[in-house]
C-alpha cells in the first residue's frame, strides 16, 4: 500500500544542503501548518502521513552511509499502524543518532518521562505555536551541527597535557598560561612528536609566511616555553635543541 508511496523518497541531491527534516504526523491540518512554517526557514521537509510509511522512510539507515538520512525528526504519538514511541525505539535501536521532537496531544508528564526515555531529545505538546517549535527545531540542529564537529585529541607527552579544544596546558597537574603563540607552538611540537623543525618552518606554520621579522623571535618564544615547561630550562627535556637544525619535541 505505501510501496507507491516510497518513489517520493526524498534525495540528498533535490534538497541540497539545507536541513532536512522528517515530519510524522497525520492530521492534515497540522502537517501542512508544520510544512509551511519549517519550509518558511529554509528547511527542506518530508512527510509521512502514517507510521509504516515513517518506518519505510527510516529504515534504510546505515551508520556512516549519510544516505536517506534527516537532520531531525518531528514525531507525533498517535499514529496510524505503528505509533510514535515505537517508532522512536526503532530509530535507536537502529543506532541512528537524528534528533526526535516529540508531538503529542497527550500532555502528561508520564507520556513526557516515556518520550524522553525511548530516546525522544524534546517534547512538545499540542497546541503549541509554531513560533515556539520552530525555535525547538533550530536549537536541536545547532546542537545536532556542534556534536558533528570533529573532536581533537588530547595531546600528552610525560607531564605535559594539552587539550587543543580548549586551549588548556597542564604541566605537572598544573595549569600554566600561555600566550597565543606558545600554545600554537606547543600544538604544533606535541602534534609532531620528535620531528625536527627549522626555525624558518616554525615562523611559516605559528606565525604565518605573512610574518615580517626574523628567525630570533622563535627562539625567543622557545625561551619562553620553556620557563613554563621544563624542570630546568637549561637542560630541556622536552623542547630541545637540534645543533644546524632547529628544534624538536621530546
Ligand atoms: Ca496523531
Amino acid at each position: 500500500m505505501y510501496t507507491s508511496e516510497s518513489t517520493k523518497y526524498p534525495h540528498t541531491a533535490e534538497i541540497g544542503q539545507r536541513s532536512r527534516i522528517l515530519v510524522v504526523e497525520d492530521e492534515e491540518l497540522i502537517r501542512e501548518m508544520l510544512v509551511l512554517a519549517l519550509e518558511e526557514e529554509g528547511y527542506g521537509v518530508v512527510t509521512a502521513t502514517d507510521g509504516r510509511l515513517a518506518v519505510e522512510y527510516l529504515k534504510s539507515y546505515e551508520p556512516n552511509s549519510g544516505e536517506l538520512s534527516f537532520d531531525l525528526v518531528i514525531l507525533d504519538l498517535m499514529l496510524p499502524h505503528i505509533n510514535g514511541l515505537d517508532i522512536c525505539r526503532l530509530i535507536r535501536y537502529q543506532g541512528n543518532p537524528v534528533p526526535i521532537l516529540i508531538l503529542s496531544a497527550k500532555g502528561s508528564e508520564t507520556d513526557r518521562v516515556l518520550g524522553l526515555e525511548v530516546g525522544a531529545d524534546d517534547y512538545l505538546t499540542k497546541p503549541f505555536s509554531m513560533r515556539e517549535l520552530v525555535a525547538r527545531c533550530r536549537a536541536l540542529l545547532r546542537r545536532q551541527r556542534l556534536s558533528c564537529l570533529p573532536q581533537l585529541p588530547v595531546l600528552q607527552y610525560k607531564d605535559v597535557t594539552l587539550y587543543p579544544q580548549e586551549c588548556r596546558v597542564l604541566v605537572r597537574g598544573q595549569e600554566v598560561n600561555l600566550s597565543p603563540k606558545e600554545f600554537r607552538l606547543l600544538e604544533l611540537f606535541m602534534s609532531y612528536a620528535r620531528r625536527v623543525w627549522s626555525r624558518e618552518q616554525l615562523l611559516d606554520q605559528v606565525w604565518g609566511p605573512d610574518f615580517v621579522g626574523d628567525s630570533k623571535t622563535v627562539d625567543v618564544h622557545i625561551r619562553w616555553l620553556r620557563e613554563k615547561l621544563e624542570i630546568d630550562p637549561s637542560r630541556p627535556e622536552y623542547i630541545v635543541t637540534v645543533r644546524g637544525f632547529g628544534y624538536r619535541f621530546g
